[in-house]
């Protein structure tokens, strides 16, 4: 058997290690999470200290298009009065370490229900959904560790804004380190997906968490949102979303809240891979079509633009048509499923919308099922980075080629738009690899493999630029950045 290298304890410490999952590949396993995750799915109800008043709207599952709970929208005195029930969590460092380790706990421990409303709710497929409880869990044990011996003083009230896209294990993050640091939090589940964070909430309260502590407000941005980023009482802010949004979030916090409130986002990117003619054709392609479509290329990580050498292109690009074509896109709750459907009727539309308007464009286009929100995973030729108007957050793919003499000018193309999340390269030349590393603006860069998939506590995740203020999440600077800046050392 393959021995590993390093000895996990040597890397995390005795006292946390990742989480391990589910092994898919044996039949028994299969056989207990299918028996488990075949859940009745609750409604989404708000989880606040006072009685939630609101509007009952319907919660949809993605792949068919079928309504499967309904969740309470809270109105904008709900908002304001979670605000003033909030309360900080005083207890000791060590014993909030233990409440969020038992939290862990009973995410795994309820696996079932959470692959079948993540399944359900969000159109992930089973492999997404135990890399996703996974995540949240790591999240929850590496905070608990990391903010164990800190004894700063908390901001006070934290809002926390999260995306539909890893609705556990980004929505379970923020929380959890915000806790950690004895913050009270307030937090808005994405609009698509509130049944896994009321879900992911109660367990948070089941551990041990309090009710004051940390309150839950399904709703609309423009009530929750608004009421987080305008009520003077906020401390603190974290936003995982698009760069559009946090843009907006910094405005109002900026007319709102007291001057230098902090602002965490991890917004979009346009990540782009170099290929050179060295690579590894068949590794390559495998990591372009991972990164590009698989979670159907809704991942703010995910690669949207590849750049090949052009002595390769030809070869390359037939093998990558070769592997979409080889990718099954359906229903998520099917086991063979590659690659789901994209959120909601208005991402279908919109992504829909950009590829009819580059249909001159198209080297590749698969078919994809008529009912539910999908999307056939696409490839367009372009030339290069600057022909992508915007961020596309569904699974289309962009080529261009560049010739051996253009490295540079491609690194400085990709630096100059802006975004900086993930970069990949593959290549054999070992010198290349440090070049382009150090020369490239991003927050994580891939090297000969793909670029999605950030593992909490070995590759802190998090952009620079238009793609995100930092600190990393899963890195050691994101709890303390949710406690005050430690008072001056008194003088002697
Ligand atoms: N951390 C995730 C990854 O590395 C991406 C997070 C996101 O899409 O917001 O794939």
């Amino acid at each position: 058997p393959p021995r590993s290298l390093v000895a996990p304890e040597a890397l995390f410490g005795a006292s946390r290690r990742n989480s391990t999952g589910f092994d898919l590949t044996d039949e028994e396993t299969l056989a207990r999470i299918y028996a488990a995750r075949d859940v009745a799915i609750p409604d989404a109800m708000p989880l606040t200290v006072s009685e939630p008043r609101g509007k009952m709207q319907d919660v949809v599952n993605p792949a068919t298009g079928e309504r499967i709970a309904r969740v309470m929208m809270v109105d904008a005195e709900t908002a304001a009065r979670a605000i003033e029930d909030a309360r900080i969590w005083d207890a000791p460092a060590e014993e909030r370490a233990a409440v969020l380790r038992r939290a862990a706990d009973l995410y795994e421990a309820h696996y079932g229900p959470i692959f079948g409303i993540l399944g359900r709710e969000a159109g992930k497929s089973l492999a997404d959904a135990v890399a996703e409880l996974r995540e949240a869990v790591d999240f929850l044990r590496y905070y608990a560790a990391e903010g164990e011996n800190c004894s700063d003083a908390p901001r006070g009230i934290v809002g926390a804004i999260s995306p539909w896209n890893f609705p556990l294990a980004i929505f379970t993050g923020q929380i959890a380190a915000a806790l950690m640091a004895g913050n009270a939090v307030i937090a808005k589940p994405a609009e698509p997906t509130p049944v896994i964070a009321a879900y992911a909430i109660g367990l948070l309260h089941q551990a041990g968490v309090p009710k004051t502590a940390l309150q839950l407000l399904p709703g609309r941005g423009s009530v929750v949102g608004t009421a987080m980023t305008s009520d003077a009482r906020v401390a603190g802010l974290v936003f995982t979303g698009s760069t559009e949004t946090a843009q907006t979030i910094a405005r109002t916090m900026a007319a709102n809240l007291a001057p230098g409130t902090p602002l965490i986002a991890e917004t979009g990117g346009l990540n782009a891979m170099v290929v050179d003619s060295t690579a590894l054709p068949e590794q390559a392609v495998r990591d372009i079509v991972n990164s590009a479509f698989r979670s159907a290329g809704q991942r703010c990580s995910a690669l949207r633009c590849l750049y090949v050498q052009e002595d390769v292109a030809p070869h390359l690009i037939e093998m990558i048509k070769g592997a979409m074509d080889e990718l099954r896109v359906g229903d998520p709750w099917d086991l063979t499923t590659d690659v789901g459907p994209v959120i909601d009727p208005g991402a279908q539309k919109e992504i829909a919308d950009y590829i009819a308007a580059n249909a001159n464009r198209v080297l590749h286009r698969l078919a994809a099922p008529s009912r539910g929100y999908f999307i056939p995973p696409t490839l367009l030729k372009v030339s290069g980075i600057n022909d992508l108007e915007r961020e596309i957050f569904g699974p289309v793919l962009h080529v261009a080629t560049f010739r051996g003499d253009q490295l540079d000018q491609v690194i400085a193309e990709i630096n100059a738009r802006g975004f900086g999340l993930t970069f990949g390269l593959h290549t054999r030349i070992d010198s290349r690899v440090q070049e382009v590393s150090d020369a490239i603006h991003v927050g994580n860069i891939y090297v000969n493999r793909n670029q999605i998939g950030a593992v909490v506590g070995s590759q802190p995740f998090g952009g620079e630029g238009l793609s995100g203020t930092g600190p990393k999440a899963g890195g050691p600077r994101y709890v303390p950045r949710f406690f005050t800046p430690a008072a001056p050392a008194a003088s002697a």
